[in-house]
């Protein structure tokens, strides 16, 4: 064995734990952390103070301060594994989103020992498994109704069920071998995606679905939903081929949004989640850049809600949660997406939407709000909630800009008392 004193141990064993390691006071303010947590503290924290874990992590976990503080016990473990949706705002493309576990443990009164771990690639590859059972069981559900098609890494089919002679006319014995976007001359749809373009987008995000006309072997057109799933043998490896679901389906827009939102929910309230959300401000950033439409974000929090949950208990809680969800979602204009952002926190991203449009619709949300009342045996259960607008002209474009803007008003909005929409008085517009 080496000399070195357990002190020194213990400290290369700091320097060298793949794990961010974080010891803080029961405030956040950081005694010790480790190269891995300052690694993944640093960039979260932005102009926040670094030197204090909740700060740091505001933006992106606000709840861990009030599960740190909600946790009565002298010791014992407040959180495991409790995951951080990073939100690091627009950045290249192909930048996955980053997911953090964290782990925080209460050492003694005012001591708490915290672990931070990458686990974004685990959750990219459960979202793939979790959309491949979605898919299974509605395959399960209809199996008369889906042509099934396995394609391999070039496209070429390797197996075909029943339903895809059906459905389509061209006998699966035939095809075997053949390239699938040759024979169902899916290339020369007007202005669908390409399959090989569907399948890039599989190949990235581990699936991709779309409609549009299909043609029959003996030419007859139908209107066709088409899903491309990425399928890979072993967590790690490449993909090792696509399956490719076929339906023929009554033609209606809305059916694949319909699927499209299965995959993108917040599993609680049924809003967009979080992922969705920023994936969908950068898709309108980028049309706002291209058309200059005007384009509005609408950020909520319900008040004094932590108090909800300790005086009708979480399930409550919960409930209020969908049923606030369920209120605003009622009230979007046909291209806006209603998001869970976190706890009960929430937000409206509105594209062709201008300030007034967005307070108008925010006041709205309020009234809805405060008309919510839900029985429980300890009487009806109401809620409030305080609202900030903003857009993205406003912010000059900027998305971290325009959330911050509308965070900021948020906060003013409870500053002022809660239960209302922040409005600019005119000289601060
Ligand atoms: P404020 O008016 O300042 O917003 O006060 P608040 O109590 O709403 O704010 P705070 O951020 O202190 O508390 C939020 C609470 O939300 C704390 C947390 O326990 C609770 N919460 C977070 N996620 C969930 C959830 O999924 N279900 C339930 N029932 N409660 C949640
Ligand atoms: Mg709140
Ligand atoms: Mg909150």
């Amino acid at each position: 064995m080496s000399g070195k004193s357990s002190e020194e141990q213990l400290l290369e064993f700091l320097y060298a734990c793949p794990v961010g390691l974080i010891e803080c006071d029961l405030a956040g303010d950081i005694v010790m952390m480790n190269p891995h947590a300052m690694q993944h503290l640093l960039p979260l924290a932005g102009p926040r103070d670094a030197g204090n874990l909740f700060a740091a992590l505001e933006h992106h976990a606000p709840e861990l301060r009030s599960m740190a503080t909600a946790y009565q016990a002298t010791m014992g473990r407040v959180c495991d594994g409790h995951r951080i949706f990073v939100d690091l705002g627009p950045g290249p493309r192909t930048k996955a989103p980053r997911v953090l576990a964290c782990t925080m443990v209460k050492l003694g009164a005012d001591r708490l020992m915290v672990t931070l771990s990458d686990i974004s690639q685990q959750v990219v590859q459960e979202e793939r498994l979790r959309q491949a059972d979605t898919w299974f069981a509605t395959l399960l559900d209809g199996v008369n109704d889906y042509a099934a098609v396995a394609i391999d890494v070039e496209g070429v089919i390797t197996a075909a069920n029943a339903c895809f002679t059906r459905q389509t006319g061209f006998d699966s014995a035939v095809t075997m071998g053949r390239n699938l976007a040759e024979v169902l001359q899916c290339d020369n749809t007007g202005g669908d995606l390409r399959l090989g373009e569907q399948i890039e987008i599989a190949g990235r995000d581990g699936w991709h679905l779309q409609e549009g006309w299909q043609a029959r072997a003996n030419g007859e057109r139908y209107w066709c939903q088409r899903l491309v799933v990425a399928r890979s043998e072993l967590d790690t490896s490449p993909f090792t081929g696509f399956s490719v679901i076929l339906r023929d389906v009554p033609r209606r827009e809305a059916a694949a949004e319909d699927v499209r939102r299965l995959l993108t929910c917040d599993h609680l309230t049924g809003a967009a989640n979080r992922r969705h959300f920023s994936q969908a401000l950068e898709r309108e950033q980028a049309h706002w850049r291209e058309l200059r439409h005007s384009l509005s974000l609408i950020v909520l929090d319900l008040d004094h809600f932590k108090s909800v949950n300790d005086t009708y208990g979480h399930p409550m809680g919960d409930l209020l949660l969908r049923r606030v969800a369920e209120v605003c979602a009622t009230l979007l204009p046909p291209r806006g997406i209603f998001a869970r952002l976190g706890g009960e926190e929430f937000g409206a991203l509105l594209p062709r939407y201008d300030r007034e449009q967005a307070l108008g619709l925010a006041e709205q949300m309020r009234q809805r709000i405060a008309a919510i009342s839900i029985e429980t045996p300890d009487g009806a259960l109401t809620a409030t909630a305080s609202l900030g607008c903003a857009t993205l002209d406003e912010a000059g474009g900027s998305i971290d800009s325009l959330i911050k803007l509308a965070d900021e008003r948020l906060y003013a909005a409870k500053q002022a008392g809660r239960n209302q929409v922040h409005r600019l008085t005119a000289d601060a517009a």
